[in-house]
């Protein structure tokens, strides 16, 4: 598994190789043709299959006999879990190749392996297993998070385009869950991981998965790396399990520290602190943006990527990140 993770980051990047056949395009086609390649990079790299399709699709338009495109065909169709289409399509290509046989195994043994679970429908989700989950914790995974999609879709009216993808693994070490859910149990990176056994903890599970999915719907959104605050922000709003908790002691973080990764932290004080502001700051940003504030969020993510954080929020909520730490939220 984790093998082929690393097969896939280096298929899933075309290079300038493409310069060499560029010869034989004109100057406005080989624009066009650079535009869909770095497209098509872009889309792969932040794991948005549908859109890499559509710009491959038009690479292979042009270049329908270039293996490599087509490998990187085969690729997508599998990364978006359609495994019998990624089979008939290996199957009709007139060469072989190691990456494309890897491709069709692998779809062979996750048919296999959905056949034996014998769950028909998968909803909104693409589902892998990683060890032994029973059909009865992967059934109930699912259900949760087919509702939560509903839920969270419908209140930011946004539909994603691609399958979310989700992992479940099997974990000896998956404590501190009864009391004390520990938020790193599940986590999102692109594919939803969750461990299977959380779902023997009816009482947690819930709040985990929608805040997971939050996650995966910010990122199906927006292309452009989004701020740490804002991000555990709205996800903790949706989980609804952070409400009322008292301002924590100790320093206000710094606004760096709100924007960089802070799952890795290690004090497990700060990290609650950077949880409480990001919740703030979020509910801060929210904060008189009427009824629709979710979609106007929605909106002001999909700018990040061409506006930039702060001209962005600036956009959509008249409010940058600086006033909202400083003046929303220390100064309340
Ligand atoms: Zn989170």
């Amino acid at each position: 598994m984790k093998k082929f993770l690393g097969a896939v980051a280096i298929l899933f990047f075309l290079f300038a190789a493409f310069a060499a056949r560029e010869f034989v395009l004109k100057k406005k086609e080989v624009d066009a043709f650079n535009f869909h390649v770095d497209e098509f990079n872009a889309c792969s790299d932040s794991k948005h299959w549908t859109c890499a399709e559509t710009h491959l699709k038009f690479l292979l338009k042009e270049l329908p006999k270039d293996t490599n495109l087509r490998i990187h065909y085969a690729g997508i169709l599998f990364e978006q879990g359609r495994y019998e289409e990624c089979i008939s399509y290996i199957q009709d290509q007139n060469f072989q190749n190691s990456d494309l046989n890897f491709l069709l195994q692998k779809s062979k043994l996750l048919i296999r392996e959905r056949d034996e679970l014998g769950i028909r429908d998968y909803g909104h989700f693409r589902l892998e297993l990683e060890g032994y989950a029973s059909p009865i914790e992967v059934q109930e995974a699912l259900s949760v998070l087919e509702v939560a999609y509903d839920s969270i879709a419908n209140l930011f009216q946004f539909y994603p385009e691609d399958r979310i993808h989700v992992v479940m693994y099997q974990t000896e070490n998956f404590q501190g869950v009864g009391e004390h859910p520990d938020w790193v149990a599940a986590t999102y990176d692109g594919k939803l991981r969750i461990p299977a056994n959380l779902m023997q903890y009816r009482n947690v599970y819930r709040p985990i998965l929608f805040h997971e999915l939050t996650h995966a719907f910010v990122h199906q959104m927006t292309r452009a790396k989004v701020p740490l605050w804002l991000n555990e922000g709205i996800a903790q709003i949706i989980d609804g399990s952070h409400q009322g908790v008292p301002q924590p002691n100790g320093p206000v973080p710094s606004l760096e520290d709100l924007t960089e990764s802070f799952t890795k932290q290690k004090d497990r004080a700060k990290a609650e602190r950077l949880y409480w502001y990001s919740q703030k700051m979020t509910e801060a940003l929210l904060e008189d943006a009427g009824e629709h504030r979710f979609e106007k969020l929605r909106d002001a993510l999909k700018d990040m990527k061409k506006l930039g954080i702060d001209e962005s929020l600036n956009r959509h909520f008249c409010k940058k990140q600086g006033d909202i730490l400083y003046n929303f939220v220390v100064r309340k």
